[in-house]
């Protein structure tokens, strides 16, 4: 079995397993989105709210604002609370929440929670807790899939309307020009299968298909955790379900 990254960038990471049973591949994508723990704001204590905007979509807005989570902290089970006290006319951010904790703090400061306007205020306290995904989807740390390892035959010799086939690969992986047609190199991975090329230009000229011993794996983050302590979160997660099905089998 083997790992090996393709690419990381901007929180999302891209590597290829080998050798591994599809079943277990789709295990641990579940795992991501569903066992590992974030926080999130759950409980919301309104004392004024004088906007247009309802207490519980107020309360739903916050929850949805991703805070920055350490794994660490979860033995420590520490309530982390909000502050809001604002007044119009503003539009309020998620960095004008005051934390109790200078580290657990919004990952993204300029999303916006409620325009309030002249006269308008609102004073609460929102407490955050760890979750998990099979609770409620805005503890889910992020978004993982994954695809076979494709495979990309081009005909030798020459390929008409090359650029024509290049320019309609949507990630934009292949070289066309004169009649000359090439998968760019080190980007073979990052086809997505969708066959445009091949649909185009048929079979004979250009053939896609996919290692089906192989799988290129996606794991994108909200911002909550990086995407190696998702991974590492996730391998606990389902090696302590499975380490829990084993006692009670
Ligand atoms: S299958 Fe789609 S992504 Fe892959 S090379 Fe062809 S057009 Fe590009």
């Amino acid at each position: 079995m083997e790992a090996s990254i393709i690419k990381q960038e901007n929180g999302k990471v891209s590597f290829v397993l080998s050798g591994f049973k599809l079943s277990l591949v789709n295990a641990l994508r579940r795992a991501i989105i569903n066992s590992v723990e974030t926080l999130a704001i759950e409980d919301v204590t309104v004392y004024k709210n004088t906007s247009t905007m309802y207490d519980e979509v107020l309360a739903s807005r916050l929850g949805l604002i991703p805070l920055k989570t350490f794994p660490e902290l979860k033995k420590s089970k520490k309530e982390f609370t909000f502050k809001l006290k604002e007044m119009g006319p503003k539009a309020v951010h998620a960095s004008d929440l005051v934390p109790s904790d200078k580290d657990v703090i919004p990952v993204y400061g300029d999303m916006l929670i409620i325009n309030l306007r002249e006269g308008e205020a609102v004073e609460l306290e929102a407490k955050a807790v760890f979750g998990n995904g099979s609770e409620h989807a805005k503890f889910s740390p992020g978004h993982a899939f994954y695809h076979f390892y494709p495979q990309i035959s081009i005909k030798s010799g020459s390929v008409k309307n090359a650029s024509k086939i290049a320019a309609l690969c949507p990630v934009n992986i292949l070289e066309g020009s004169g009649d000359s047609l090439s998968v760019k190199k080190g980007k073979l991975q990052e086809c997505i299968l969708c066959k445009a090329c091949e649909d185009f230009a048929g079979e004979d000229v250009i053939k896609i298909s996919s290692d089906p011993d192989k799988v290129v794996f996606v794991v994108e983050s909200w911002g909550q955790l990086e995407p190696k302590e998702i991974m590492s979160e996730a391998i606990d997660a389902l090696s302590d379900e499975v380490s829990e099905i084993s006692a009670n089998v």
